[in-house]
């Protein structure tokens, strides 16, 4: 099963990952604010996740890592 990271002090909350996924399984999680205070993306179901790294591939800031 694939595995996705975020490195959460680093998201800005922009959403592009959330858009780009195509399991809609990427969200922002607004029960968390960073140190720059944004909601920080995450995976909610990684079970469902295909690793296709469309999210990290999305993000400006290379803030998501995924491993096969
Ligand atoms: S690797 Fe693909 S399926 Fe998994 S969370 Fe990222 S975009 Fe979604
Ligand atoms: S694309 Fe990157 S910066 Fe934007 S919400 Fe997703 S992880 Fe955060």
């Amino acid at each position: 099963m694939a595995k996705v990271t975020f490195r959460e002090e680093r998201c800005k909350g922009c959403g592009l990952c959330v858009s780009a996924c195509p399991r809609k399984i990427v969200s922002l999680d607004e029960s968390k604010l960073n140190s720059q205070g944004h909601h920080p993306a995450h995976v909610v179901e990684m079970d469902k996740c295909i690793g296709c790294a469309c999210c990290a591939t999305m993000c400006p800031d290379c803030v998501i890592k995924v491993e096969r």
